[in-house]
């Protein structure tokens, strides 16, 4: 890892890259793409991503700089259920973890509560959780109504008043609602 200087005519892109779903505090969520002039990708070879002032020419070198939140964190606690909205009714055929081809549908929930695919994400950061029994019976809400993404990058859920939503879509990010504060329209 070294510290780089962006060309003078080269730019930077929106911060947030592939970090869908990656746990709060996550390098993801700040990494930004560097662009030449003309708007493509560096040559080969060269950085292609930006984070407090080093370059990285892979993702996965931004990611070894994760510093996760402890599990009790307000915004590590609405990640978990937010997992828990996403993969509602999911589970790893035998419990696998790491990339899932495959997965199990059971909204019986006979499968083991250890085989939930929001479980098996949040362990994977997390060795001290326990499967969410609750979150599991009566997952939450996800996309319009739900208590939005606010975890990703603030400490506690704006104000929709005070919210400044994505940082390339103002608020309501998506008109009629607000994926980050939660706020929805009314009638
Ligand atoms: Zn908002």
């Amino acid at each position: 890892m070294k510290h780089y200087t962006i060309p003078p005519t080269y730019h930077l892109g929106n911060p947030g890259i592939c970090c869908a779903g990656e746990p709060p505090n996550h390098p993801r969520y700040e990494v930004r793409p560097i662009y030449t002039k003309c708007g493509n990708g560096p040559p080969w070879g060269r950085p292609q991503y930006y984070l407090n002032g080093y370059g990285f020419n892979e993702l996965e070198e931004a990611d070894k700089l994760f510093k996760p939140l402890p599990y009790d964190h307000p915004r590590v606690q609405a990640w978990e259920r937010d997992q828990y909205a996403y993969k509602y009714d999911c589970y790893s055929p035998g419990g696998t973890t790491g990339a899932v081809d495959r997965l199990t549908i059971d909204s019986e929930h006979k499968q083991p509560p250890e085989y939930h695919l929001a479980y098996l994400a949040v362990k994977e950061h997390y060795p001290e959780a326990k499967p969410r029994l609750d979150l599991i019976e009566k997952p939450p809400k996800y996309g319009k109504g739900a208590e939005g993404h606010w975890w990703e990058r603030h400490d506690k859920p704006p104000k929709p008043e005070e919210c400044k939503g994505e940082t390339w879509q103002a608020h309501p990010v998506n008109g009629t609602w607000c994926q980050v504060c939660g706020w929805v329209a009314e009638g």
